[in-house]
């Protein structure tokens, strides 16, 4: 397995599977040198829990305003994490961030399409291309052949609502059309930043959680997440360039487009 990421941004860290990110990453054996948790409203009463996470960790987690939505506060937060991070670049972006509209095709507004589209794919989208002098700074930094989440990666967390192969078996189980689209695109996203960039030795991949018990996954969900978190992490530690533009869940298993 390859060494842990040394430096590494989450977006959406302030609950859910994001949270849940950042307190293992930081409670971690080898902890990480930096830790940049992303969220909407630092300040606010939804991001008390990653403050009281940040505060047990004073050295490690930095908390940053960034909105997927906005592109300003994105290049900001870049900026930022540039002045810390310096030539030794960040290793790690984790597009963690999303919006779920339980909508069906005739149920769901252009209003659901454009939020989910504004945060699941034109976020993550912006967030890579303002991150990328970064990345490459790490790659730069590592001067190891190959491709690691050690290194220099992109972990965008999809879903297997995504996947058009199951959409016969799971539609009336979830329909959200809006969801499914937008994290399709989320997908063919990661696929052409994968075959784009990997001249640049910058990994690309993407990840389901499985169904898991948040806000968005409900309780009904299959599982918690700390179980999620725990194999989500495993298996970005162990990537490779094998997984470079792989759609994977979080025990490691390709799923189907
Ligand atoms: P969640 O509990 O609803 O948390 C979503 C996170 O995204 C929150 O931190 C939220 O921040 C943030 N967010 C939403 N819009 C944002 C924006 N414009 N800018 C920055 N942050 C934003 O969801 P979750 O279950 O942890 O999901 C995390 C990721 O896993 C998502 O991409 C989701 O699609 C994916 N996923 C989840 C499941 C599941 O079963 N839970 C299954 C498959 C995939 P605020 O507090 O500010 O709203």
């Amino acid at each position: 397995m390859a060494a842990p990421a040394v430096s590494v941004l989450i977006t959406g860290a302030n609950r859910g599977l994001g949270l849940e990110m950042v307190k293992q990453m930081a409670e971690a054996s080898r902890p990480l040198r930096k830790l940049f948790a992303c969220c909407r409203d630092p300040d606010g009463p939804r991001a008390e829990a990653l403050q009281t996470l940040a505060k047990k960790h004073p050295n490690v987690i930095t908390v940053i305003r960034l909105d997927a939505t906005d592109l300003c506060s994105i290049k900001q937060c870049a900026a930022q994490v540039g002045s810390v991070v310096g030539k030794g670049g960040l290793n790690l972006l984790i597009n963690n961030a999303g919006v779920l509209a339980k909508a069906t095709l005739q149920e769901a507004t252009s209003e659901d399409m454009q939020n989910s589209f504004n945060t699941n794919v034109m976020g993550p989208m912006n967030i890579i291309k303002e991150f990328l002098p970064h990345l490459r700074a790490a790659v730069k930094a590592s001067g190891t052949p190959g491709m690691s989440s050690s290194k220099a990666a992109v972990v965008n967390i999809s879903s297997i609502l995504a996947s058009m192969e199951t959409v016969k078996q799971l539609y009336g189980f979830f329909p959200a059309v809006s969801y499914r689209i937008s994290k399709a695109g989320l997908n063919m996203l990661t696929r052409c930043a994968a075959e784009e960039l990997k001249k640049d030795e910058i990994l690309f991949s993407l990840l389901h959680p499985g169904w898991v018990r948040t806000d968005m996954g409900g309780e009904e969900g299959e599982i918690d997440a700390p179980e999620s978190v725990q194999g989500m992490l495993s298996v970005m530690a162990s990537l490779t360039e094998k997984q470079n533009g792989a759609f994977l869940d979080y025990k490691g298993n390709s799923l189907p487009w």
